[in-house]
């Protein structure tokens, strides 16, 4: 849900158009006590374990004046892949006494097994790659003779194919050409209420929160109460690339693209196709918006103080590593 903000700005700093506003933010609010800490790291000041089993993934527990930067640099990783392993949102904020887990760097290929009556081609489709690939990956010379139990290298980055948006709704997401950079975040929300639709949300914010350019979200996907089950809604914030109005902070919502899904997930949680469509989404906006998995958030993971939007049953770790592969 789009979030009204603790103080109301002056005109010149926000423009009422960032701010819609919901009366469920209310109730959804809540109080945690977060550190901030954006003192550069302290060498020496590191704490880190090695996790006995090899099975344990390494991780390293923030201690005072650390940076997740600091932290990152340390473990010869990025501070994106840090924020994705760990959902933070946020990299200027971290916890004292907060377990960062240390990504590992993906393997480049996995092996698989040949079995009786499987063709290279047959293989390289169900992992989403190519014959070509497959022959240059193992140094194949001869493609049409492989045999029971080879192992063959398979790209990592080819996986099952995901599926894909309806080819309608896939032009109107992946219609507008856009600058690598122009967008940073895909937030996700729950309007917090049972049922609602896009042209609802689109007058309410419009009538009630005096946003000139309607709807704060770029996308709405129904729940089958107000709108279809599963249905996208492509706003007119997308289309037109125009800012968000979903978030309280102005430098959040020029770099956030907004879904909204229909439904009060503190209740229960969002259906299936809600989900399947959600997921399709996503997946076609990083290709088009040339952004990595680490930039998908929900509302809450990017203002922790102000909301529990998407609500507590909805899936966030699930959502985020299915995303992530
Ligand atoms: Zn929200």
């Amino acid at each position: 849900m789009p979030e009204l903000p603790s103080t109301p700005p002056s005109p010149e700093d926000h423009p009422a158009d960032h701010y819609a506003g919901c009366p469920c933010c209310d109730r959804s609010r809540i109080s945690r006590r977060w550190f901030l800490l954006g003192i550069p790291a302290l060498a020496g000041l590191l704490s880190t374990r090695l996790a006995a089993g090899s099975g344990d993934p390494l991780t390293h527990v923030v201690r005072r004046r650390e940076t997740l930067s600091g932290i990152a640099s340390t473990y010869g990783v990025t501070v994106q892949e840090l924020a994705a392993a760990n959902r933070i949102a946020n990299p200027n904020r971290l916890q004292i006494g907060q377990r960062l887990v240390i990504p590992q760097p993906a393997p480049a290929f996995i092996e698989y097994t040949v079995r009786r009556g499987e063709t290279l081609s047959a293989i390289a489709a169900r992992h989403g790659t190519t014959v070509a690939e497959l022959v240059r990956y193992n140094g194949l010379q001869r493609p049409d003779r492989i045999s029971v139990g080879q192992v063959l290298r398979i790209p990592s980055s080819g996986g099952p194919a995901h599926p894909q948006l309806p080819s309608p709704i896939r032009a109107q997401v992946e219609g507008p050409s856009i600058a690598r950079g122009r967008w940073e975040w895909i937030v996700i929300h729950h309007s917090g209420t049972t049922l609602g639709s896009a042209r609802g949300m689109d007058r309410y914010h419009r009538q009630e929160r005096r946003m000139a350019n309607g709807l704060a979200y770029h996308f709405v996907i129904g729940n089958g109460s107000g709108m279809t089950d599963g249905e996208i809604h492509v706003g007119e914030r997308w289309t037109r690339q125009l800012e968000g109005g979903h978030l309280a902070s102005y430098q959040l919502n020029q770099v956030s693209i907004g879904i909204c899904l229909v439904g009060d997930f503190e209740r229960r949680a969002p259906n299936a196709r809600q989900m399947e469509a959600l997921e399709m989404l996503v997946r076609s906006l990083l290709r088009v918006a040339h952004l990595r998995s680490a930039a998908v958030t929900t509302h809450r993971l990017i203002h922790p103080r102000h909301t529990l939007c998407p609500g507590r049953h909805f899936p966030t770790e699930a959502f985020l590593a299915t995303i992530s592969r």
